[in-house]
């Protein structure tokens, strides 16, 4: 079965009953997705031609009234059929591979979070924002996001101890220095858009922090002078890190504002009280013409998401990285 893919103009063969967004990503067509259930509407697309089954129209969000508008990944293809993609302004895609690492850090930085410090046997690739999963072991996988970048000897991890945690007691409980780590990825398409020019809001709820630093970080290394609002949210002060790297890249880059906003416990000399989705409506008439990126907890990123785009700014500006559970 065919599906024309416009603009690209490209064919792709699928199976009957295929998942749109899996025959996509199967054909290396660069999509931006985030939660795979329908609900952050990152991943929309249009179906210009033939009908397709739209699995799951009851979690879905209005999509703007657009003609034919579907959730690539709520949407399953049963016969051929047109659809348009978004066109995406910088794609990158790296070959996803599976490489060894050992651990050589497992450092406490605040409250139930470790930086995680890897050697790979090779360099991986990947542009500044993505994520990787970790095998610890085969029973203990995980999504984490890269907070360093290309390029840089080591892979930096910031990982937040969840209770009862499969993988977090593996990590707080059995993982030691000299332990071998299977990564896979590069994986993830909230990167760095280094060809936009305009004004960047980063969002980072707690470990979110670690793709929102290596996208700063890419900026500044790639010679960008976008302004960036950089909004941290932290439940409290014990969830506190980072501090030392965000005032490195202001020194870097001037044109960075970093807000600390604590939903309680803040420290008024220095944090905001409240959310992240507070601050940026107190602070933001308009977000027409800027990129955000919001990392984290997937309640942060959806509210975020909706006062960005009840501010202006356009839904594909829009590179969310929310940190859904996996399950086993
Ligand atoms: C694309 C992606 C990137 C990610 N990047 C990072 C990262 O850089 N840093 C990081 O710390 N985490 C990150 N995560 C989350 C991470 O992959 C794990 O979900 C998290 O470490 C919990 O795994 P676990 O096995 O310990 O908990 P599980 O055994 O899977 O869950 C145990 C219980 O903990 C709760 N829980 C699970 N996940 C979370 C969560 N994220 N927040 C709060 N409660 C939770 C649930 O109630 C669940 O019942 C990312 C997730 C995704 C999808």
């Amino acid at each position: 079965m065919d599906i024309l893919v416009q603009p690209l103009n490209r064919i792709i063969r699928a199976a009957p009953g295929v998942n749109l967004l899996d025959a996509l990503r199967a054909a290396q067509v660069p999509m931006s997705y985030s939660c795979l259930s329908g609900r952050c509407g990152i991943c929309r697309c249009r179906v210009l031609d033939g009908e397709v089954l739209d699995g799951g129209r009851e979690q879905q969000r209005p999509l703007d009234g657009m003609d034919g508008a579907v959730l690539a990944c709520q949407t399953y293809v049963t016969e051929p059929c047109t659809i348009e993609v978004p066109t995406p302004e910088e794609a990158v895609v790296h070959r996803a591979r599976v490489a060894k690492a050992k651990v050589v850090a497992l450092d406490p930085m605040a409250a139930g979070i470790r930086r995680l410090l890897l050697r790979p046997a090779r360099p991986m690739e990947f542009s500044p924002g993505q994520y990787a999963q970790l095998a610890f072991t085969p029973a203990h996988a995980r999504p984490y996001s890269m907070a360093g970048l290309p390029g840089d000897e080591l892979l930096e991890f910031h990982v937040q101890l969840v209770p009862k945690g499969r993988v977090s007691d593996h990590i707080a409980g059995q993982l030691r220095v000299g332990d071998t780590v299977k990564v896979s990825g590069p994986l993830g398409a909230a990167y760095l858009r280094k060809q936009h020019t305009g004004p960047i809001l980063c969002v980072a709820g707690a470990t979110g922090l670690a793709p929102v630093l290596s996208v700063v970080r890419g900026a500044v290394a790639s010679g960008m002078r976008n302004p960036i609002d950089l909004y941290f949210g932290l439940r409290s002060p014990r969830e506190l890190y980072g501090l030392a790297w965000l005032d490195a890249l202001r020194q870097a880059h001037p044109a960075l504002r970093v807000h600390v906003v604590m939903a309680s416990g803040a420290d008024p000399a220095t944090q905001r009280r409240g959310l992240v989705t507070q601050a940026i409506a107190q602070d933001h008439d308009s977000l027409r013409g800027w990129q955000a990126y919001l990392c984290g907890s997937p309640p942060m990123v959806e509210t975020t998401m909706l006062v960005a785009l009840g501010k202006g700014i356009e839904a594909t500006h829009i590179h969310a990285e929310a940190f859904y559970m996996q399950g086993d």
